[in-house]
């Protein structure tokens, strides 16, 4: 009983849940052999603030180095992860890989003041996912407030209430949450006020068109607005032209990620743009 008022309680995956995604059902033994063979790579993409033009952070993304078929990408096989409950182990992997990471930008003298991972609702029905995060953080001695957990709206709004604990007691160790792809799903306002949330991602299919549509324009202001409000950070996704960089500051957007600054990179390139900077991908197409 103890155990289920706990942090995440338990429930059992429901295979048939999803009949949709069948089509990944084939690789789902690969994925095994990918989590025993080490096949993952988590790329980063930075996180800009938009007044400074400073690097604050990144977002890692996961990528499969497969033997045969070279990169692959999430899309690709997080769905199956997720039916098959693959991602609690790949998810781990992601996590302890962020904090392996976060260790060796620290001993380089470096530092940043975000980064973030994605957290499948999935993950919360693993019983351990506290304790196996608390002892992540402990093994790579991991600052928790550099270290944000990003949910999206259907993971935290279809009303399942051990994701709300997991979430509050993940809370409790000092971690922070973003909500991801902000606008595509259904928000409730409330439980945003409630829950630890800290700032807000608006997903890229409506930064993409602030420039010609007049809906994604008056969506993007709102969004921006409501963060305002409720005072949370706001982030813009999927920034690829100064144009929408521009826009994006005049209504007081406070970050931004995107092609315009950088795709997501390997570490090691990552580490480079913190210890050389950027240049906008326009302006470096201009010089060239
Ligand atoms: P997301 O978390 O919304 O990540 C943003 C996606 O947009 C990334 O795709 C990124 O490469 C892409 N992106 C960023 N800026 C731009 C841009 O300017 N233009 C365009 N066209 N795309 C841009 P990616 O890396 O393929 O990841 C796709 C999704 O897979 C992610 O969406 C996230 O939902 C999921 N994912 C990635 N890594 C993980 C992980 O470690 N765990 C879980 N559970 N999901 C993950
Ligand atoms: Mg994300
Ligand atoms: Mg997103
Ligand atoms: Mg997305």
């Amino acid at each position: 009983k103890a155990k289920e008022k706990s942090c995440c309680s338990y429930v059992i995956f429901d295979r048939q849940e999803h009949p949709k995604d069948q089509s990944h059902i084939a690789i789902e033994p690969e994925l095994i052999n990918a989590i025993r063979r080490n096949e993952f790579e988590l790329f980063y993409q930075p996180r800009i603030d938009i007044a400074s033009g400073n690097i604050i952070g990144a977002e890692g993304l996961i990528r499969w180095r497969h033997p045969e078929k070279g990169l692959i990408y999430p899309d690709a096989f997080i769905p199956t992860a997720e039916r098959t409950g693959l991602i609690v182990p790949i998810g781990y992997w992601v996590i302890q890989q962020a904090g392996q990471d976060l260790q060796r930008i620290a001993a380089s003298g470096l530092s940043i003041e975000r980064l973030s991972v994605n957290l499948s609702f999935r993950q919360f029905q693993d019983s351990y996912l506290c304790r196996t995060i608390q002892r992540l953080i402990n093994k790579y001695t991991i600052d928790t407030s550099i270290l944000e957990f990003e949910l999206t709206e259907s993971a935290l709004f279809n009303n399942e209430v051990h994701v709300q604990e997991g979430i509050e007691e993940l809370h409790t160790l000092g971690i922070n949450f973003s909500l991801d792809d902000f606008g595509t799903g259904y928000s409730s306002f409330s439980l945003l006020q409630k829950l630890p949330i800290s700032s807000l991602k608006i997903d890229r299919s409506f930064v993409s068109g602030v420039m010609t549509n007049t809906d994604d324009r008056e969506i993007v202001k709102a969004l921006i607005r409501l963060a305002h409000s409720l005072n949370k950070e706001i982030i813009a996704e999927g920034v690829e032209t100064k144009q929408q960089l521009n826009f994006l500051s005049r209504y007081g957007c406070h970050q931004a990620q995107g092609y315009l600054y950088s795709k997501p990179i390997p570490y090691e390139e990552f580490v480079y743009l913190l210890e050389h900077g950027y240049q906008l991908k326009e302006e470096s197409a201009a010089t060239q």
